[in-house]
């Protein structure tokens, strides 16, 4: 399928001005001012007069098969849906397990990330889950890796109640396994590290770099803006080199107190003089949300979902005033950098992944492409996951 989408305000993130975009299959085959096809049966003409059209975003955290179930087995949170993706402007997703490895399995979510592959976007996933030695698949780290093509690195969790305390031998063994499967591999072999709210923060992770020649790249520590500390420590962190992944649905306003909201997490990068392409942010959609008392006892669950993605992009360009091209990083090429995916995804040119969002003037999402194909237009749903009604 051939697709001209003419007079496109195309922000690359870069912003390229007025172009055109020719998408042939999957692919963008050009994307220049003022291109004139003929000769093609069939091709599809779309005009995105007065539309801004930004890289899909690409979601590295999400439960794909739910997660969590803090609050007994009635709290256990549903797997995520097609049409959510699409709502929420995402083209590509990462999922990973929880807390709860137990009920749930690196092989569900695999199966899951197959699925999502086949209904529209592009799904990758991390192996391993809270625990060290991680839940896996097949033989081990190393093996999900190398074998299981959506799998392109580990996830795993620190300094946090839930997690299994690993000594830093053992999390240097495992994060060893990852990186020599994905050097071997050519994939990221990246590790998300679950960063818990232990005042320990981001100690074991030093702790690993000090003793390892491990580097510090190998790492994406997340839910770094849960706390100002944590905040204060994802600084250094990114400062030394590492990737940090900010949650969009932490937000003081929705609940999660002492919280740094990621519009002004990114707006305080910036104004440190991080560099913004390691920064990520991520929804941690379908993960539940546990509220715990000064006694650790739950005092409630709720559900994390897409939309913070959106508006926290809206709320740094609207109330933090930062340009749009600097506001998608996190959300684009930057999210792809960290997870090894720049080759095929978040920015748009020649040779990329044709998937691409169109946004009205209040950066509100309209029309989404994805693997070439148009997956919403005027806000409506092309396409459903395959039990959706
Ligand atoms: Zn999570």
């Amino acid at each position: 399928m051939i697709t001209l989408v003419k007079n496109a305000n195309v922000f690359n993130p870069e912003p390229l001005g007025n172009r055109d975009i020719l998408i042939a299959g999957q692919k963008i085959a050009a994307l220049e001012a003022d291109l004139t096809v003929t000769g093609i049966p069939n091709l599809t003409v779309f005009d995105a007069k007065g539309a801004t059209v930004t890289p899909g975003l690409v979601d590295g955290h999400v439960h794909l098969i739910g997660g969590g179930g803090e609050g007994g087995f009635a709290t256990r949170t549903p797997e995520v849906l097609l049409s959510s993706l699409i709502r929420g402007g995402v083209t590509t997703v990462a999922g990973l397990l929880g807390t709860d490895c137990t009920t749930r399995h690196v092989a569900s979510l695999y199966a899951k990330t197959k699925g999502l592959n086949i209904e529209g976007v592009t799904a990758y996933m991390f192996t391993g889950g809270y625990p060290v030695p991680s839940p896996v698949a097949t033989g081990g780290i190393r093996e999900d890796i190398l074998f299981m093509d959506t799998v392109i690195g580990l996830k795993t969790a620190v300094s946090d109640h839930r997690s299994s305390h690993p000594t830093t031998d053992e999390l240097a063994r495992a994060v060893s396994e990852a990186r020599t499967a994905g050097l071997t591999a050519g994939k990221a072999g990246c590790v998300v590290v679950h960063l818990g709210g232990s005042k320990a923060g981001f100690a074991p992770l030093r702790d690993l770099l000090e003793k390892t020649d491990i580097p510090i790249r190998q790492f994406i520590p997340t839910h770094v803006n849960r706390t100002e500390n944590l905040f204060e420590e994802a600084l250094a962190w990114t400062r030394d080199g590492g990737f940090i992944d900010l949650t969009a649905g932490i937000n003081p306003q929705r609940g999660a107190r002492g919280s740094v909201k990621v519009s002004e997490a990114v707006a305080r990068c910036l104004k440190e003089g991080c560099d913004l392409s390691r920064i990520c942010v991520s929804s941690d959609a379908n993960g539940s949300i546990p509220v715990f008392d000064e006694n650790g006892a739950i005092t409630g669950v709720g559900v994390a979902g897409f939309d913070p993605l959106l508006s926290e992009l809206r709320d740094m360009c609207a109330h933090e005033k930062l340009p749009l091209e600097i506001a998608l990083l996190p959300f684009t090429k930057a999210a792809a950098n960290a997870l090894g995916l720049s080759g095929n995804k978040g920015t748009l040119s020649a040779g990329m992944d044709a998937d691409f969002l169109l946004l009205d003037e209040t950066l509100n999402l309209t029309h989404m492409m994805a693997k070439g194909k148009m997956l919403m237009e005027n806000q409506e749903l092309l396409v459903k996951g395959t039990f959706e009604t």
